[in-house]
C-alpha cells in the first residue's frame, strides 16, 4: 500500500485502515510487552525504544547512563503525540532522547503522513529523573513542553479542583484521561489511555520503592485511582522504574547499575489495590514497609536513607570489583 493511500482514514468504513489509526475500532488494542529491557549489561545502547503497538512506544533509559533507568512513554494520536517524561540525563551526547524521539516521530509520519504534527512533552511528576532532558526539546518546532511545577501542570491539563476530577488530553482520535495523584510528588499525575487500556502511574505505583512524602494525599490518590479504574478497562499498570528482583519483596540496591534478574514492568489493578491497603495500614507511621510487589518508604527518616545509600555504595563497589 502506498504512503498516500495509507494516510486516508475512511470514517464511513468501520474496518481498520491497515497501519493507520482507526478511531472507531475496538478498544483496547492489544500490545506486546514480551520484551527484554536493557538492564545494565555491557554494550547496551543509552536508550531502548520498544513498539508496544503501532501507535505506542515505550522507551527505557540505559542503566549505564543513569542508574534510575526510567521508562518513558510516547503515544501517537491523529494530531499530536505525547512524550510522557524525559528521563534522568540532560546531556544529548550521553542520552540522545530528542534525536530518538525525532526519529520515531519521523518514521511514524512516514507511515501516517499528515501536516503540522505536534508534540506535547509532559511528565508523570517533577522529580529530576523524569524531567532532566526537557531542555533537549526547548527549540523543537511544533512542540509544547509542560513545565514541571504543580501550578503549570494543573493549568495545562485544566484541572479545576485539583487533585479531584479528571482532565483530558486529546491527541486526536485518542483522548487520554488524566488524574491528579499527588503523594509521591505534589504534581504527580496518572494517565489512562483508553486506546491501549494502559494506566501510566509514574512513581506512584511501580515494582520497586514507592516513596511517599504526603501519606494522606497518597492514600486519597490511590482511592480515587481505584474508583476511576472500576469503570475502565485496564490492561496494564505501568510505572516508571523497575527496582525489584524476581524474588518477592527483594530490591536491587539503590544505585544498582546492573539488574539481570529484575522483574517485569507491568503491574495489575490488584497490586494497586494491595498498595492502597498497605498504605492505609501504616497510617501515622514512618519507615520502610516491605511487601511482595512493592516496598513503601513512608516519610523516610535520615537513618532509612543512610541505610539505602550505604547498601547502594557497597553494591557499586562490589560491581566495580567484579563481585556482583
Ligand atoms: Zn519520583
Amino acid at each position: 500500500m502506498s504512503a498516500k493511500t495509507e494516510s486516508l482514514i475512511d470514517l464511513r468504513d468501520p474496518r481498520p485502515v491497515a497501519g493507520d489509526l482507526d478511531v472507531r475500532g475496538p478498544r483496547p488494542v492489544p500490545g506486546d510487552l514480551d520484551v527484554r529491557w536493557i538492564h545494565g549489561a555491557p554494550g547496551e545502547p543509552p536508550l531502548q525504544a520498544h513498539h508496544y503497538a503501532e501507535h505506542t512506544v515505550i522507551l527505557r533509559q540505559g542503566k549505564a547512563v543513569n542508574y534510575e533507568a526510567p521508562f518513558l512513554y510516547l503515544l501517537f494520536g491523529e494530531e499530536r503525540a505525547l512524550l510522557l517524561d524525559t528521563g534522568a540525563t540532560e546531556d544529548p551526547a550521553a542520552f540522545p532522547l530528542r534525536a530518538t524521539v525525532d526519529r520515531l516521530v519521523a518514521e511514524w509520519l512516514e507511515r501516517h503522513p499528515r501536516a503540522g504534527y505536534q508534540l506535547v512533552v509532559a511528565h508523570t511528576h517533577g522529580h529530576h529523573d523524569h524531567v532532566a532532558a526537557d531542555p533537549q526539546f526547548a527549540d523543537r518546532p511544533d512542540t509544547t513542553v509542560v513545565p514541571r511545577d504543580a501550578e503549570a501542570v494543573r493549568a495545562f491539563f485544566g484541572f479545576e479542583e485539583w487533585p479531584n476530577g479528571t482532565a483530558t488530553l486529546d491527541l486526536g482520535g485518542r483522548v487520554l484521561e488524566i488524574l491528579g495523584t499527588p503523594g509521591h510528588h505534589e504534581a504527580s499525575i496518572t494517565v489512562y489511555d483508553p486506546w491501549t487500556g494502559i494506566l501510566l502511574t509514574g512513581d506512584t505505583v511501580l515494582p520497586g520503592r514507592v516513596f511517599v512524602f504526603d501519606p494522606a494525599g497518597f492514600r486519597a490518590s490511590l482511592d480515587r485511582l481505584l474508583a476511576f479504574a472500576e469503570h475502565r478497562t485496564v490492561t496494564h499498570v505501568l510505572g516508571c522504574h523497575v527496582e525489584l528482583t524476581t524474588r518477592r519483596g527483594r530490591l536491587y540496591p539503590i544505585g544498582a547499575g546492573y539488574q539481570p534478574r529484575e522483574r517485569a514492568l507491568a503491574m495489575t489493578l490488584g497490586q494497586v489495590a494491595a498498595l492502597r491497603d498497605a498504605a492505609a495500614a501504616i497510617t501515622g507511621k514512618r519507615g520502610v514497609f516491605r511487601h511482595p510487589d512493592f516496598v513503601i518508604y513512608q516519610e523516610p527518616q535520615r537513618r532509612h536513607l543512610v541505610g539505602l545509600l550505604v547498601r547502594g555504595r557497597a553494591y557499586q563497589l562490589r560491581a566495580r570489583l567484579g563481585w556482583r
